[in-house]
């Protein structure tokens, strides 16, 4: 046995071998995508996340490689000088580094692992076109609550807004009216092996996509859009994710059920936590903790003995990410883990001493 709890790649739902299976037997590996049967497919997926996950119908959902892939066509199709990023991990970081190698003006913002946004004192300039936020911050278990993004939304109109939901989308329910853009990738809460990002896109950004009309890359988003338009993509893409995804999609319950799911797995944890001495959860503040990736801090030693302890009862607990790499550990509570494993990763924590 063994049960992960990495977040990203994290465990995939227990009926993708099937549904790979079933793939094969309708010949959908080798599909044509210019073909009307791969246009059928896509046209069924973009539904379906529309549906479950509510997102606006007018809303351009587009498919790419990674999440990254999204950070770089942000940067080089929807910005004509630069962006303002606003971060508190690694993450928000690397977009912020990534966007800062194409557009060299950009600039950034940050703030702590217990704090809100205050918004009132962010002071963007007015040559920022987009303001980019990493909603759920992977590396240290925090997210910017929709609240603070209706209040962002609210005090800069004239601003578009980019949000890094990688970790979140389709664990949490999310608001799209509030930003512009979202974007993510599968191998998170979708519950799907890598190698499919995601990209959604209002009105408002599409437009302004194709006011600036940057055409030079293979990905432009002009480019990627009017493809997306046909039902097609702009190079032979990952159909065999694709498919996957339209599979896990059908299977789902809406979003706000799932939602509800995982907040009651995020109680059970933070209930033994309060039982535990030397465990807590790297951030103090509860209305800016992660629900969907718990980072729980203690000394390095107490985190490397428990790992240890865990990976011999079958048990994979999520490395602590960047600096917090030996000082945390990080349970993915993601759709596709099975209540039963929550149970067992409950078992092996009231199994440890209370006093670790
Ligand atoms: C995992 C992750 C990424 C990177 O995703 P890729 O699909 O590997 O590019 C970006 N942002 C956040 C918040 C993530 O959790």
């Amino acid at each position: 046995m063994n049960i992960s709890f990495y977040p990203g790649p994290s465990t995939v739902y227990k009926e993708v071998p099937n549904y790979v299976q079933e793939a094969y037997d309708k010949g959908i590996l080798s599909i044509n995508h210019r073909s009307e049967s791969f246009a059928q497919i896509l046209r069924k997926t973009i539904s379906l996340l529309k549906d479950k996950l509510l997102i606006p119908d007018d809303y351009t959902i587009m498919f790419t490689s990674s999440a990254t892939e999204c950070w770089e066509i942000i940067a080089q199709s929807l910005l004509r000088k630069e962006s303002f990023h606003i971060y508190n991990g690694e993450f928000g970081k690397k977009w912020f580094e990534y966007t800062k190698k194409i557009r060299p003006d950009t600039r950034r913002k940050e703030f702590g692992i217990d704090q809100n946004i205050d918004v009132s004192d962010l002071q963007i300039p007015f040559s920022s076109e987009f303001i980019c936020i990493t909603q759920n911050e992977t590396s240290n278990g925090t997210e910017v609550n929709l609240e603070t993004l209706k209040e962002i939304q609210k005090n800069y109109p004239d601003k578009l807004l980019a949000i890094d939901a990688t970790s979140s989308i389709a664990g949490s329910f999310l608001d799209f009216k509030l930003a512009d853009i979202w974007l993510g990738s599968v191998q998170k809460c979708f519950g799907l092996p890598a190698g499919l990002g995601i990209l959604i896109c209002s009105p408002k950004g599409i437009q302004k996509a194709l006011e600036i009309n940057e055409c030079n890359h293979y990905n432009s988003l002009p480019f990627v859009y009017s493809n997306i338009q046909k039902f097609q993509t702009h190079y032979t893409p990952n159909v065999l994710g694709i498919f996957l995804l339209s599979k896990v999609m059908e299977s789902v319950p809406n979003i706000k059920e799932v939602d509800q799911r995982l907040l009651l797995r995020n109680n059970r944890i933070s209930t033994l936590l309060e039982n535990m001495k030397g465990l807590e959860f790297l951030c103090n503040n509860p209305s800016v903790r992660s629900k969907t990736v718990l980072t729980i801090k203690g000394e390095p030693r107490l985190i490397f003995k428990l790992k240890e302890e865990a990976k011999d009862q079958g048990i994979s607990l999520g490395n602590g990410y960047g600096s917090f790499k030996d000082s945390t550990f990080r349970i993915a509570n993601f759709p596709a883990i099975p209540d039963e494993h929550f149970d067992l990763l409950e078992k092996f924590f009231v199994g440890q001493p209370r006093d670790l």
